[in-house]
């Protein structure tokens, strides 16, 4: 979910807040410069997994979930910690690459790849662009043929290279959603996203609906 588009704090191009695929880093991780302020924004889950900041942030991140949040450490495996919310019982896996990655999916059963699994997942999405031309498009071939490849997206944004694990994209699409074209602006397009996530294999016992 979006409104208007925003960068990433290390290469500048545009973010689509799509799971898996983002990191929000909030300032109020930080304690007395750590991880580094300069660090703080949204990044592409491939340029923070490029970073060196990852294992501050994973920190912070599990320093926060646990000490403020009040979650329970369920397992701690080499590349993450898995959390449980104790009201909702829903499991969060924080990595050490810095992401944060939900376990439940409401979809059926995830296809193995290679080190993992794809999980479906779809939600109502929303883009806003200056580039009308851009939304002209998704809007055109939404309404001829209900779909818009979420790959000719990234193309059009030049961000196919900020894609982490692009088998989960395979298929992937905005499609049209009959409450949703009342709100479409000239820079304005909404849609149900439906793309796949990658969960490594250690994390398939995790996985909760
Ligand atoms: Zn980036």
């Amino acid at each position: 979910m979006e409104v208007k588009l925003r960068n990433c704090v290390a290469c500048s191009r545009s973010v689509l807040e799509l799971r898996g695929q983002f990191a929000l880093l909030d300032s109020f991780y930080v304690d007395d410069d750590c991880p580094p302020l300069e660090s703080t924004g949204l990044w592409h889950a491939r340029c923070l997994g490029e970073s060196s900041y990852g294992e501050a942030w994973f920190a912070a991140k599990r320093r926060n979930f646990v000490s403020v949040r009040r979650y329970e450490e369920v397992a701690v495996l080499a590349d993450c910690s898995v959390l449980r919310n104790r009201n909702t019982r829903d499991l969060i896996a924080i990595e050490k690459t810095g992401m944060t990655l939900s376990l439940s999916f409401s979809s059926k059963r995830p296809k193995p790849v290679e080190g993992g699994f794809i999980c479906m997942t779809s939600e109502d999405f929303n883009l806003e662009l200056d580039d009308r031309e851009v939304i002209r498009e998704v809007q055109d071939a939404l309404e001829k043929s209900s779909a818009f490849a979420l790959g000719s997206l990234f193309e059009r944004l030049e961000i196919s290279d900020r894609i982490l694990h692009p088998e989960a994209m395979e298929g992937s699409a905005l499609r049209y959603s009959r409450d949703m074209p009342g709100r479409w602006e000239p820079d304005f397009v909404c849609g149900r996203a439906e793309y796949g996530v990658f969960v490594p294999a250690a994390l398939e016992p995790y996985l909760t609906r």
